[in-house]
């Protein structure tokens, strides 16, 4: 279903006023089928959308001018959290509220839950979805980079058909992933973590509803005392989220001894290249990664049975 523009005519048209962003025609698919394709009719100049907490900001700004904008709310198929023998498998336009809701999720994959409630605040979390903050490539959002610490694998379907795309190979650049123009991404997969997993991400923000100084998500796994499994995300230190491989590697093993945390911090901080911004210069939001790495570790290790 397509609908006339709600913006109007563009400014400048006689007898109607311009609106903040620029006009755009609207359309209402009922199935993924019929939104793959009205976004291969429609070209580049279509996107999709899904809570628009982070699209019709951009639009607001003149930062995105879409001429179509494919809404995906209509899709029943991309809604829900379920689990698929040891996966769990989470519908694209499942909001962040019922991420921080689900029982199954809280259960199974708590790092989810735990990550969802610092997301902005819960007028954005009942709206912004799953799949718009893990497909936007803001490396501000918070999800891609707990994604990466999860192993989780991106759904996508386009006109050629249905890929996966391990999220560790989705980030290209800031606002630059593998998703190809007309694709849409359908689910997120995520490996369950084993029983007795240890999970936290620990934030710094500058005040409720701010996007991270620095973040950092850890997932372990203990044995005898020792570190048997490793997994570090960092949020908002690079253009793109960033998997710590290296850190965690050297974690393994290890009884998260001062002296080896160290170390794993170290190389974590090691990877960073973030911005000097309003949330402080790139020195200190390097340093502050490695507090946050060093906090979600503690916590992780505290949980881990
Ligand atoms: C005040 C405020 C504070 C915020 N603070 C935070 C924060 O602290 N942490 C955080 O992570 N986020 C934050 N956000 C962003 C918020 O979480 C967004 O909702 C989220 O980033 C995007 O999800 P959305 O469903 O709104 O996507 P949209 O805005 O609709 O879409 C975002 C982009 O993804 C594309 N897209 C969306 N869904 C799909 C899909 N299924 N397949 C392919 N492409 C798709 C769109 O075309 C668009 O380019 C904040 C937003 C606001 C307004």
């Amino acid at each position: 279903m397509s609908q006339v523009a709600p913006g109007g005519p563009p400014a400048g048209v006689p007898g109607r006023m311009p609106v903040i962003p620029g006009s755009f025609a609207y359309h209402r698919p009922k199935s993924v089928t019929e939104a793959v394709a009205l976004l291969a009719d429609l070209g580049e100049d279509a996107r999709p959308l899904a809570g628009g907490h982070s699209l019709i900001p951009m639009m607001k700004l003149r930062l995105a001018t879409p001429e179509h904008l494919v809404d995906l709310a209509g899709i029943r198929d991309l809604k829900g959290i379920r689990a698929d023998g040891g996966d769990v498998v989470i519908g694209a336009m499942t909001t962040q509220h019922e991420i921080g809701a689900s029982e199954l999720l809280a259960a199974k994959i708590p790092l989810l839950g735990e990550a969802s409630l610092v997301i902005a605040d819960p007028q954005v979390r009942y709206v912004g979805t799953l799949g718009g903050n893990v497909a936007n490539g803001d490396p501000g959002n918070d999800m891609p980079a707990i994604m990466l610490c999860l192993g989780a694998t991106y759904h996508v379907v386009g006109k050629a058909g249905e890929r996966r795309i391990p999220a560790r190979e989705f980030y290209r650049g800031a606002y630059v992933t593998a998703l190809k123009p007309g694709e849409v991404l359908t689910a997120v997969r995520i490996p369950g973590p084993p029983a007795g997993h240890g999970s936290a991400y620990e934030k710094l923000k500058r005040k409720i509803g701010d996007y991270a100084t620095a973040a950092a998500a850890v997932l372990l796994t203990m044995s005898g005392g020792r570190v048997a499994t490793c997994s570090i995300g960092l949020t908002n230190v690079a253009e793109t989220p960033l998997w710590a491989e290296a850190a965690a590697k050297i974690l393994n093993g290890s009884s998260l001894d001062p002296a080896t945390v160290k170390r794993a911090v170290a190389a974590a901080e090691a990877i960073t290249s973030p911005a000097s911004d309003a949330r402080g210069p790139a020195h200190y939001r390097t340093k502050m990664a490695g507090v946050m790495l060093a906090r979600a570790l503690a916590r992780a290790r505290q949980r881990a049975a």
